[in-house]
């Protein structure tokens, strides 16, 4: 998908999806430890290799179609994919029959497809008969699943990855607030149905996510609720830079060279695999900035160039730069990307003096109010299982707080979102759900206390973006190994905070 042609070369019979190697880590990284959410089970101790998206980049003769358009559903155990197959044989390892459960208290695993969906669901079919009106609130979704599955994989031409467009002209509008009017005024040709949003979408979230917090048309404003007064000073600080004044033409503009406006993403895993060009579409509506995207994280992986050329493309494991395995990609004259191999805190100093205006940080659902998996530590205070805010998140939260740039983070659910936020607040956890399918396998620990406050954290940030839903989150769903009936979405929320300002006042001096 070289800008110049405008095409995502794809090859046909290839997944965009993640292939079987940590097949459902929705989330996943942290900027130490791990957390793969959707992999709990299954993973072999062994470190697995970053998790890629598979996106096909090599433009070959389209192939013949294994699938046609009326047959994208297949149970799946009789799915022409191997990882279809995958899925479903993970499902009945893992996943209990809700009905056997419920009525007579037996744990027994998943053994029947649905006709409906495809999805093994129940122990058998009799328990599916008895549970299927409780089946019926998620068995749609599992269809819509099932019929993308096959239809990525299907070896149709997937036009909606072609044919992206290049540089916004300033004088055509652009409207940020769903995917719907972002790729209608963005002129996306080639997405026309509600399957195209949720493939192509999957990939966007990652750098449209991010432009829709830096542009000034994003969705998130002061008079919506979304950006706190301190906020608006972040913003204005980030706007003043990336966006010319009103009535500045094209042949107006300064274009004496800048500083890269420097976007870190922090915990970085399979967004840093992602084709280069997909990050060509942030850069895109600021024809006049250049910009250096950093990943930087234990399991950062390699930008995806062309189909060749990443057969090439590899860490530099020296660390002659960086001090750390490396990857520098010029996709542009006005895009660097960089994959650092590294926790963050060990590279931070690399990267100073920061500057709010310039500077800006990203992490996807970091999971910060999720259980640390591998400190397996308890806090002495609450006997509770520690967090990540509290572990392997602690130290690069107060580096960046202190630089006073502005840190949006992403999750893949209301729960994550709220559970991430009373992490570093110190407020009450949310409850788990009372009814219906837990988002976490049993196995997980949660905190059901507050946490107690982090130092350098808690009390030291401003909130600049509030808590809430992103309207660019993928819209597909992913499916849980463990529950049929869990579902999550990639970036589903947003929010944002900065480290506090203590503005130096005068003391007042009272007359006595
Ligand atoms: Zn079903």
């Amino acid at each position: 998908m070289r800008q110049a042609s405008g095409r995502l070369a794809t090859r046909a019979t290839r997944p965009l999806v993640r292939p079987a190697v940590a097949p459902m880590a929705v989330r996943a990284a942290q900027v130490g430890g791990q957390r793969t959410l959707f992999g709990l089970f299954g993973g072999s101790k062994k470190k697995a290799p970053p998790v890629r998206f598979d996106t096909v980049p090599e433009r070959k003769e389209p192939a013949k179609p294994v699938l046609s358009q009326d047959d994208l559903f297949h149970p799946l155990s009789k799915s022409p994919f191997e990882p279809l197959r995958q899925k479903g044989e993970r499902l009945r390892t893992y996943a209990v029959c809700p009905e056997t459960l419920e009525k007579y208290h037996e744990r027994k695993p998943v053994r029947y497809e649905c006709p409906d969906c495809g999805f093994p669901t129940h122990a058998s079919e009799e328990m599916w008969k008895e549970g299927k009106k409780e089946h019926e609130e998620y068995c749609p979704r599992l269809r819509e699943v099932n019929e993308d599955e096959h239809d990525i994989r299907s070896g149709r031409e997937l036009k909606e990855f072609e044919n992206m467009p290049g540089v916004q002209p300033y004088e055509q509008a652009l409207s940020m607030a769903s995917w719907d009017t972002f790729f209608y005024t963005r002129d996306f040709v080639s997405i026309n149905s509600p399957r195209a949003i949720r493939h192509v979408s999957k990939l966007l979230t990652y750098p449209i996510s991010v432009l829709s917090v830096l542009h000034q048309n994003g969705p998130f404003h002061h008079s919506n609720g979304r950006v706190t007064p301190e906020g608006q000073r972040s913003m204005a600080a980030l706007h003043s830079v990336l966006h010319p004044p009103p009535g500045t033409s094209t042949e107006l503009m300064d274009i004496r060279p800048m500083n890269p406006f420097r976007v870190f993403l922090l915990g970085a895993r399979s967004e840093s695999t992602l084709p280069a060009d997909i990050w060509l579409q942030l850069v895109h509506l600021f024809p006049r900035t250049p910009f250096n995207v950093y990943f930087i994280g234990p399991e950062a992986g390699v930008p995806l160039v062309t189909g060749r050329k990443r057969e090439h493309l590899k860490m530099s494991e020296d660390g002659t730069q960086y001090g750390v395995p490396s990857c520098t990609v010029n996709v542009n004259p006005q895009l660097k990307l960089i994959s650092l191999k590294a926790n963050y805190e060990n590279v931070h100093h690399m990267f100073g003096p920061f500057d709010p205006y310039q500077d800006v940080f990203f992490a996807f659902s970091p999971g910060l109010g999720f259980p640390d998996q591998s400190a397996n530590a308890v806090d002495p205070a609450t006997g509770e299982p520690q967090v990540q805010a509290q572990t392997s998140w602690k130290t690069a939260l107060q580096q960046i707080l202190e630089t006073k740039c502005g840190l949006f983070f992403t999750a893949f659910s209301p729960t994550d979102l709220a559970r991430d936020v009373s992490a570093i607040y110190g407020t009450q956890p949310p409850a788990s759900a009372a009814q219906g399918p837990s988002e976490y396998p049993s196995t997980v620990n949660l905190p059901t206390k507050p946490i107690p406050p982090i130092e350098g954290v808690t009390n030291e940030f401003d909130l600049i973006l509030t808590p809430g839903q992103n309207p660019f989150g993928s819209r597909k769903w992913e499916v849980a190994d463990w529950d049929p009936r869990v579902a999550v979405k990639t970036n589903w929320g947003i929010w944002g905070i900065r480290g506090k300002r203590y503005d130096v006042a005068e003391p007042k001096v009272e007359d006595d």
